[in-house]
Formats: structure tokens, sequence, C-alpha cells
């Protein structure tokens, strides 16, 4: 069966910060009777547990730092390092496509809030578990469950990841 990464809250495992889910119906429902999804959740698989205080990016929009900002905690290390080694792993694993959950600083694919050090304007960009997934796999079709909504976006990436699945 052809794997789909997919962000384990999407699929109902309650990992967010207040110990919730974020179940998606379709990826879930259609896409999860096609495909075999492989979740990841990488706030929880850097040991950050649940419930959680939530985490941003600050910084440089090209090298953003991973900050609790209650706690001051620097979560970047932990999750740089972590990411390097599990996207190797999810290479391994031969998916053909990814399902991230928008706006997230760890899964966001884009849009992502850019805080900054000082001053008021905030950037936008990738967190870092996508960033580094896009980097290692280029060609991977990747896209957020948000943007499947849209019929045309979904058609486009499961035209995607068929034509990517027979070429590996
Ligand atoms: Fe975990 Fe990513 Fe979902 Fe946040 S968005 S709860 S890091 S899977």
């Amino acid at each position: 069966m052809i794997k789909l990464g997919v962000s384990s809250c999407l699929i109902g495992q309650e990992v967010r910060y207040d110990a919730t889910h974020c179940y998606d119906s379709y990826l879930v429902e259609i896409l999860g009777k096609q495909f075999q999804l492989v979740p990841v959740c990488p706030e929880m698989e850097i040991g950050m547990g649940t419930p959680r205080e939530t985490v941003r990016l600050v910084g440089d929009a090209a090298n953003p730092r991973l900050i609790a900002p209650e706690s001051k905690t620097d979560w970047t290390q932990e999750m740089r390092a972590w990411t390097v080694k599990r996207v190797r792993e999810l290479v391994a694993e031969n998916l053909s496509g990814f399902v991230f959950k928008n706006r997230s600083p760890s899964c966001g694919l884009a849009n992502v809030k850019i805080y900054p050090n000082t001053g008021s304007v905030s950037q936008i960009g990738r967190g870092i578990f996508a960033a580094e997934l896009v980097r290692q796999f280029p060609s991977l079709p990747v896209t957020e469950a948000e943007q499947l909504q849209d019929p045309t976006v979904r058609q486009d990436f499961l035209e995607r990841i068929l034509a990517y699945s027979p070429s590996r």
C-alpha cells in the first residue's frame, strides 16, 4: 500500500498542546482507505509531552528558533537534531507524500508566523519539521490538510502522489 505521512493530530491523536486533536475526516475516511497513513508528531516525539506550553518560531526567517515564550524554553536544538534523524527514517519508509497541519511552528508548510526578536514586525515561513522534510525530500508531494478542502487541490495532490509512487 502506498504510504502517506501525516501530522498525527490530523488523524485524531490527542497530541496538541492542549491534549486535543484536529481530526480531518477527508484525510482519515477517504485518503486513509487508499493509503497507509504514517503519523508523525514532532513536538511529542522530541519529548514535549501534552498538555504543554505552546511554542513559536522566533528570529531569522531563514533559521528561526523554536521558543516556548512563557518559560523562555528554547527547543531549537532538540527539534533540529530530531528532525534531521526522523526525516532520514521517513525517507527509508518510502513515503509517497505528506499532509501537514497548517500554521504549526513544527508542521506548517507555509505562512507560519515568525516572531521578531525585537520590535513588532513578523515574518512568515515554514515549521521546522516541514522545512527539513522538504529540504531532504524536495520532490515529495506535500500539502496542508486545510488546502485539501479545495477539490482542485485534492485532485492535483492525488495525481502527484500516484505519479511519484511508481517511479520510486
Ligand atoms: Fe504535533 Fe504537528 Fe500536530 Fe503540532 S501540528 S500537534 S507538532 S502533529
